[in-house]
């Protein structure tokens, strides 16, 4: 059976960070759902433009969208003995969404780590955050910076600001995940899969807890 890890915790926590170091050690696909819209929109799909208009202003793109996205992801064989989930479910609606599409592919879920941290402290790390171009790979200006300025250590590519990084749309982003995501944690409570860790600590720290957490 398959199994599946879903990382829950507010906007510029560490699910990204945590995630590629948790699928290198579990051997699991990483599937970011932020990452798949940032694909679409480089390469200017139907389902990437649509996506934009929400992205841009901090709004979670609607269900529906989301949902045709995953499933779809979920569907390819790099998925057939489980996945990181990252970004996604974001809503009840996805969450149940989620159960369904186990239930058809054979998967259960594992473990939902349920990272937190301080408004103050998401706000710096958002701020800072420079992504690659090329893969998505996450760097912080002061906590993580690149050995060369502007340059991905692991594919050379240039590093970006996400345009929803931006300050105006950061307390957006903090105020919709309140209002949307934040009714999860009582959902994955209830199913006895919720583990809290506590986002302020170090990468490595948090990866120590999050790999004692999910690998049985
Ligand atoms: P999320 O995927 O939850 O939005 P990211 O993994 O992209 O968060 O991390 C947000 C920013 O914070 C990035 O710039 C990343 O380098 C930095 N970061 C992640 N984890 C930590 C940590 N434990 N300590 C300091 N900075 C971190
Ligand atoms: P992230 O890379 O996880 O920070 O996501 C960036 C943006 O993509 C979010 O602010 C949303 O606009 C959109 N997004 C990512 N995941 C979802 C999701 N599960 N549901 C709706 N929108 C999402």
């Amino acid at each position: 059976m398959a199994t599946f890890i879903v990382l829950l915790g507010p906007p510029g926590v560490g699910k990204g960070t945590q995630a590629k170091i948790l699928a290198d050690v579990k051997k699991f696909a990483h599937i970011s759902s932020g990452d798949l819209f940032r694909e679409n929109i480089k390469n200017q799909t139907e389902l990437g433009k649509h996506a934009k208009s929400y992205i841009d202003k901090g709004q979670l793109v609607p269900d529906d969208v989301t949902i045709g996205m995953i499933r779809e992801r979920l569907s390819r064989p790099d998925c057939e003995l489980g996945a990181i989930l990252d970004g996604f479910p974001r809503t009840p609606v996805q969450a149940d969404a989620l159960e369904n599409m186990l239930a058809e592919f054979n998967g259960q879920i594992n473990t939902v780590p349920y990272i937190t941290a301080p408004e103050a402290v998401l706000v710096g790390r958002i701020s800072g955050r420079w992504t690659c171009r090329s893969n998505g790979h996450i760097y912080h200006r002061v906590f993580n910076p690149p050995k060369q300025d502007g340059i991905c250590d692991i594919d050379g590519s240039d590093l970006y600001q996400r345009e929803d990084d931006k300050v105006e749309t950061v307390t957006t982003r903090i105020r919709v995940y309140l209002e949307q995501t934040i009714p999860l944690v009582e959902y994955y409570r209830k199913s006895g899969k919720l583990v809290e860790v506590d986002g302020t600590q170090s990468v490595e720290q948090v990866s120590k807890e999050l790999c004692s957490a999910v690998i049985k």
